[in-house]
């Protein structure tokens, strides 16, 4: 990147200190006439989203998630993006701007040279998925308001296809977990973290209120085979679909055990974050839960799908603590698969982003072009 920092000089970058502590930046470049030139310009700014209710799984509690929207300009037309940085993953404001910064569009002046455009990112540097993924998401963006149309079109998929989106019930005390499910009265599935000491509890206060079908995930929190087939048990007496990574991932042969015993599908989320993992999983899970930050974006979650389904797997998507942005890029691809938890928009109170709706519990496509959505 040498000679790019060199160009930068020359061409004397503008660097947008915007946001917090000054992690935003543009790589526009201008020439002497103040014109922008010609390729393509990525533009970045960190961003802080606030969850209504503190959020608890197990392992972990927060209030908010540090997110980073991007845009990309060709030629007057803007495409957005998101990356959003839970700790977990292990990326932050700091390792997503210091990966954007290397981003250098400018050479390119055809934004529908996707394949090629993404191949340059993901050769940037290894890992920083949720970096890549909001210049993937911005690209698509872009490409489909060039078009103007919506990716599910260009895709060719059904928009009355969608699933109906989970909507999360975190780990809480009972009059809290009332609270929330009475909240999430809309919905037509919701899904419940397990994984403490309070699992029966927490399932039979929210059969205390509603018969609405559950799925539950219990993010690696039970240790034991025996004990999970138990529980999956019990939870299948209670109308719950499937059940989303109960054991931990670098428990191979455990989990292929209770897959094979189990009465629900058993789905893997933090055993497999790219294509690259399916084949491990085949197998050992039932299907697989895609997110667009673990995967790199809607190029590479396009690909999972079509290998898991190639393997006869089933396919969910999930989402991060995430603006409409993002999640409106995750459905876009809602068509082909089997459940959706798509809620993470609808769990913060500072949406930056209009974008694709939940009605009556279903995720609710728009006619707008690229990922459809509008900035508020
Ligand atoms: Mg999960």
């Amino acid at each position: 990147m040498a000679g790019r920092r060199e160009f930068i000089k020359q061409a004397g970058i503008i660097s947008v200190a915007a946001g917090l502590a000054g992690y935003g930046c543009s790589n526009r470049k201008n020439n002497a006439t103040g014109k922008s030139a010609k390729g393509m310009i990525l533009t970045f700014k960190p961003y802080e989203v606030e969850l209504k209710h503190v959020f608890t799984i197990a392992g972990s509690s927060r209030r908010t998630t540090p997110v980073m929207l991007t845009e990309i300009e060709f030629d007057g037309i803007t495409g957005y993006g998101e990356a959003s940085m839970p700790p977990y993953l292990g990326e932050s404001h700091e390792t997503v701007s210091a990966f954007l910064q290397k981003v250098d569009l400018s050479g390119f002046n055809d934004p529908f040279l996707m394949e090629d455009i993404l191949d340059y990112v993901d050769g940037i540097a290894p890992g920083n998925y949720a970096a890549k993924a909001s210049v993937d998401i911005a690209l698509h963006d872009l490409v489909g308001k060039i078009v103007n149309q919506p990716w599910y079109r260009i895709w060719g998929l059904n928009p009355d296809k969608t699933p109906g989106t989970s909507f999360t019930i975190g780990i809480d005390t009972p009059d809290v977990v009332r609270q929330k499910v009475h909240e999430a009265a809309e919905f037509n599935i919701l899904k419940v973290k397990l994984g403490q000491d309070n699992d029966r509890e927490m399932i039979e206060t929210i059969r205390s209120v509603t018969d609405v079908p559950l799925c539950v995930d219990v993010n690696q929190g039970w240790k034991e085979k025996t004990a999970a087939l138990d529980m999956i048990h019990w939870l299948a007496e209670r109308n719950v679909v499937f059940v989303e990574q109960p054991l931990p991932a670098n428990l191979i042969d455990d989990n292929a055990w209770l897959t094979g015993e189990s009465p629900l599908p058993v789905i893997a989320d933090e055993s497999v974050q790219t294509a690259a993992d399916i084949k491990s999983a085949y197998g050992v899970y039932s299907g697989i839960n895609i997110k667009l930050m673990k995967c790199g974006g809607m190029r590479a979650a396009l690909k999972m799908i079509n290998t898991a389904r190639s393997l006869g797997m089933k396919v969910m998507m999930g989402c991060m603590t995430e603006t409409s942005c993002a999640i409106s890029a995750a459905t876009q691809l809602s068509p082909l698969i089997d459940w959706a938890d798509l809620d993470g928009n609808l769990l913060i109170s500072n949406d930056v982003f209009d974008g694709v709706k939940v009605n009556r519990g279903k995720l609710v496509l728009n006619s707008r072009p690229g990922i459809g959505v509008q900035k508020l």
